[in-house]
């Protein structure tokens, strides 16, 4: 149905002209963990598989109110910059509404697949060599200049589309849950899902609302120290950002819930990235992972965690970084093509 169709009315901005396009975003399961739940200690844990999204992250959600404005507003060209994902989104609408896509990405530091996805959909891509937060610097300073619409979550309607997600938490749960793991990195997601939250709860379809419990990855974690991050490092590339965008609005957020932004090692990142995989049947990409393991780490000092009823956001898909996982060493044993050899491989006598 897409979240123009479904939300368009929840949404500031959103006209009867807002052109009511979709790729079929948001609706994304939400769905009960079998085995980590008692593993880590939780009373209900539920993951929002928002790497089921078209271009396979939650980017989607807000992209598609972005351009639909776009379009409503007759621009003829959208620029972002993204460290994948904002990418992928932005030239898959833009190519649906017939519009240029430029994407201006940090070289070098962008995972395959979502390179991929932007060259295919035919965007203009341009590697810098710098940092996602110099791209930002340099899209924003582009725009100042041109007739062309920012797509980054510096927009307002990508925050509305956002929010959707936490309405569909509500409608699913029949309420709010009580904590919700988010990974951090320009802090738009975290922003849009409180949005979403106090809204929903002002129209009376959830009678309370849930800890925003963020997680940065520890080399880039500007909330958790208090300051931005030069020089930010992490294998999880969609939140290696040093100069959060959304940094206001993410610490009231956070403050508002009575939740916390914390930090994660990669190592915790990639064990929660194997163990969501393996145990759940889960390929988050790595940043997505940040929520999991910013779960584990929190969990593990609150006993009380197994009283609660906990949403974790899984905000983009595996596949799209195939680099990484291949990285953690393929599980591959090879045999001449016949049974007996095979048979012998398994162990079966
Ligand atoms: C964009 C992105 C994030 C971070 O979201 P912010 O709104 O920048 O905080 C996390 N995970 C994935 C997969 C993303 O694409």
């Amino acid at each position: 149905m897409g979240v123009l169709a479904r939300y368009g009315h929840l949404m500031a901005g959103v006209r009867d002209s807002t052109p009511p396009i979709t790729l079929g975003e948001g609706g994304t399961p939400l769905i009960r963990s079998r085995r980590l739940e008692s593993r880590l200690g939780v009373g209900e844990l539920y993951f929002k598989l928002e790497g089921m999204n078209p271009t396979g992250s939650f980017k989607d959600r807000g992209m598609v109110v972005a351009v639909a404005k776009a379009l409503e507003d007759e621009c003829g060209a959208i620029i972002c910059a993204s460290t994948g994902n904002t990418s992928a989104s932005a030239s898959a609408f833009g190519a649906l509404c017939g519009m240029e896509s430029i994407v201006v990405v940090p070289r070098g530091n962008i995972a395959a697949g979502k390179l991929a996805q932007a060259s295919m959909y035919g965007a203009r891509v341009v590697a810098i060599s710098g940092s996602f937060d110099d791209a930002l610097d340099i899209v924003r300073s582009l725009t100042e200049m041109n007739q062309v619409r920012v797509v980054n979550s510096i927009n307002p309607d990508r925050l509305e589309g956002q929010k959707t997600a936490a309405f569909e938490i509500i409608d699913d749960l029949g309420d709010a849950p009580d904590d919700l793991f988010i990974p951090v990195g320009n802090a738009g997601n975290i922003t849009a899902y409180w949005k979403g939250f106090t809204e929903y709860r002002e129209l009376g379809n959830a009678t309370r609302l849930p800890r925003m419990m963020g997680y940065q990855a520890a080399g880039a974690a500007p909330f958790v120290i208090g300051h931005p991050v030069e020089d930010p490092q992490t294998v999880a590339t969609a939140i290696r950002i040093g100069r959060p965008a959304s940094w206001d609005s993410a610490i009231a957020a956070r403050d508002e819930s009575g939740g916390l932004i914390d930090s994660v090692t990669d190592e915790q990142i990639l064990d929660a990235y194997s163990l969501l995989a393996e145990m759940e049947g889960i390929f988050g990409e790595p940043a997505s992972a940040a929520s999991v393991a910013g779960l584990a780490k929190y969990a593990l000092d609150h006993p009380e965690t197994q009283d609660r009823r906990v949403v974790c956001i899984i905000t983009g898909n595996g596949l799209k970084d195939p680099d990484r996982a291949t990285a953690q060493g393929l599980n591959v044993d090879e045999s001449p093509a016949d049974s007996a050899a095979v048979r012998k491989i398994l162990g079966w006598q």
